[in-house]
């Protein structure tokens, strides 16, 4: 019975389905699940072949490993033997193969850099890449970076005058043992001593202590600090005029203090272990027009304090943010509503000691262990309605975060996430995407071409649309779905649609019952056409299209006949 392949798949009902040129998911053979995988690999089977040893792995040995039974691959500096996981791959034995005996780093970002691949292949980690030697100097180079700063050396930092609360310090950080001059060849030691160890320890990967620092300069983002008897504020001086609370996130737990910037394709981080305890909450403001941000701590004692803290990984640098692991923190599941007969909202609260945006367009990460293995997958918050600015709770901040998800009983993820009960927890990542809320400038027609729960980023792109388009004429929104029972929030659309007369909402099914007599079938140049008119010959048109990967590259191809521009359509990924 085993190795089977699936008779249904891609089944009629599964989200699988590939159109011609498609990049999607394969047909697994049977009992070749993830769920499969994730019980092999706590079967206390050997699946690297080295009996539990960790070796260090040189590129020629690496090569020799390019064969489907004998295939490694390097991810970030790490070695894994995925033969044993080829046939459970859902992107196919093809696409691992194509970084067989070499570093895969670069394809596996291109296609899931979100993937939590290590801890789905733990079980295969062949060992750590040999460090050559032209790469030592490299790691020489920033570990005095990191020491000069740890040393409380003025590194990159500066201080802003005009500020109203006193600066209190001329050292930002820890003053620790280090003293350059006075104790040079400790210093010296100390720095080779600390890089041979990062190194060894692997917690230096290469892509991002390379990548760092180095982008000293003139435009460099910097920090600075200040203090009354109550109150720390640290200040970000982002050098850059497009910054909005959504370009902020801060995390604290314990002492840690976390806060990444989003500079345009870069991550600005300080990541600081304070120096002294603070409240919970906190408070963050955006001065736009010089692009400074500030948050306010509030202290716990009303003590001044000598230093901030001390640095904590990766802090003060500027990381290209295809390069940086995605950060997680644990929401709570506050509230779970059924929407239709398989689609649920959740509504997920952040901790108290957190400020995150979802800015609109763009899909987070949630994170659930399932058997001891982390399952990561994307969802795109929305808001708790269409209405949303009657319904949703007043909460400073906005703690609570909505997703629209449907449950897929054969599914990896959405099981388990259905099973949590209200008061647990799941981790949840900073938001990813690529649409810009520029794209809406000065736009006159929107027209939204939405597949099932590809319906999800158009919700905050609807009520943003019908309220701060000041421009807006018109919007439309075509929603695919098999039948009227899989119609997401359908009376709220309705209900919309009229109240604001902008609004058009046409819906198409795909497996209609007998009774349906609106439009049906898939999406066609036929449905496009007569669905896409522009209000005026010249007007500013945006395309926005989302849902099942086949669905959309078609819905693109479909567009670009019908002579919408590339700047005209948005399509949303992961
Ligand atoms: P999976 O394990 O992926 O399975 C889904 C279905 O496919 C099941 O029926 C399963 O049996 C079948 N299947 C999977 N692989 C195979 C195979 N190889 N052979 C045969 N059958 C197979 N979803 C939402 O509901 N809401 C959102 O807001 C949302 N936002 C998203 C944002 C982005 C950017 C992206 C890329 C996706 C988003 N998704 C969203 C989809 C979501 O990420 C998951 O893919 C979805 O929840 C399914 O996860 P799962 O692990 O439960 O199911
Ligand atoms: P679904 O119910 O399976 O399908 C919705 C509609 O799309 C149905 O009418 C379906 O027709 C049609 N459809 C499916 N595959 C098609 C194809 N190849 N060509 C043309 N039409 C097709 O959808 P779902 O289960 O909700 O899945 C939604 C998808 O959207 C998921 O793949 C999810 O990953 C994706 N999504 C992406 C994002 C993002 O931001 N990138 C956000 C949310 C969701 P049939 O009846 O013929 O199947």
């Amino acid at each position: 019975m085993l190795n089977v392949p699936s008779q249904s798949f891609p089944a009629p009902r599964s989200q699988q389905r590939v159109a011609a040129g498609g990049r999607s998911k394969v047909p697994l053979k049977q009992g070749r699940s993830l769920m499969d995988w994730i019980r092999l690999t706590k079967s206390g089977k050997d699946l690297t072949g080295l009996k539990g040893r960790l070796i260090e792995v040189t590129e020629e040995e690496l090569k020799k490993h390019n064969k489907k039974d004998d295939c490694w691959i390097c991810i970030r500096g790490f070695v894994y033997n995925v033969s044993p996981y080829m046939e459970y791959h859902p992107g196919g034995e093809d696409e691992l193969m194509r970084a067989a005996g070499s570093d895969g780093t670069e394809l596996f970002d291109q296609v899931h850099r979100w993937v939590n691949y290590e801890s789905m292949l733990k079980e295969c980690l062949v060992g750590r890449m040999a460090v050559k030697p032209a790469v030592l100097k490299d790691y020489r180079e920033e570990e005095k970076k990191v020491l000069n700063v740890k040393g409380g050396i003025k590194y990159g930092i500066q201080h802003s005058t005009s500020d109203v609360f006193s600066p209190v310090t001329s050292c930002n950080l820890d003053p620790g043992p280090y003293k350059i001059g006075t104790h040079l060849h400790i210093y010296i030691f100390s720095c080779l001593f600390l890089w041979a160890y990062l190194s060894l320890c692997g917690m230096l990967p290469k892509s991002q202590v390379t990548d760092t620092l180095a982008k000293e300069g003139p435009n460099y983002p910097s920090y600075d600090w200040f203090q009354t008897d109550s109150l720390v504020t640290i200040a970000i001086y982002t050098k850059q005029k497009d910054i909005n609370l959504d370009s902020i996130i801060v995390d604290r737990q314990d002492d840690s203090f976390r806060a990444e910037t989003i500079i345009k394709d870069c991550l600005y981080l300080i990541h600081i272990g304070l120096s002294r305890e603070v409240q919970e909450d906190f408070s963050v403001r955006v001065i736009e027009s010089v692009g400074k941000i500030e948050i306010v701590l509030k202290k716990k004692e009303n003590t001044s304090w000598n230093f901030l803290g001390h640095p904590l990984e990766n802090h003060h640098s500027l990381i290209p943010r295809k390069d940086t692991g995605l950060y997680y923190r644990k929401c709570q599941l506050i509230s779970k509503e059924d929407v239709t007969h398989d689609t649920r909202l959740f509504c997920l609260m952040l901790p108290p000691s957190t400020h995150l945006q979802v800015p609109i367009g763009q899909h987070v990460y949630l994170k659930l262990s399932i058997t001891g293995t982390e399952i990561v997958k994307p969802y795109t918050p929305v808001s708790g309605s269409l209405f949303s600015e009657f319904k949703e709770p007043v909460l400073p901040n906005n703690k609570y975060i909505y997703f629209l998800i449907k449950i897929y009983p054969t599914g990896l993820f959405t099981p388990e996430l259905d099973r949590l009960q209200i008061g647990d927890f799941v981790s949840m990542s900073s938001p990813e995407g690529t649409f810009k809320i520029s794209e809406f400038q000065e736009l006159e027609d929107l027209f939204l071409l939405a597949a099932g729960t590809g319906f999800t980023p158009m919700v905050k792109i609807l009520n943003y649309a019908l309220t701060d388009i000041p421009t807006l004429r018109k919007v439309k929104l075509m929603f695919f779905n098999k039948t009227e029972d899989d119609i997401i929030w359908r009376s709220q659309l309705e209900k919309l649609a009229f109240k604001d007369k902008r609004l058009d909402v046409e819906f198409v099914l795909s497996a209609p019952t007998s009774e349906w007599n609106g439009k049906q079938g898939h999406i066609s140049p036929a449905l496009l056409s007569e669905f896409l008119k522009r209000n005026l010959d010249k007007s500013r048109v945006l395309v926005c299209i989302c849902g099942p990967v086949p669905f959309t590259e078609q819905g693109i191809r479909l567009l670009h006949d019908l002579n919408f521009s590339k700047n005209e359509i948005h399509s949303f990924t992961a």
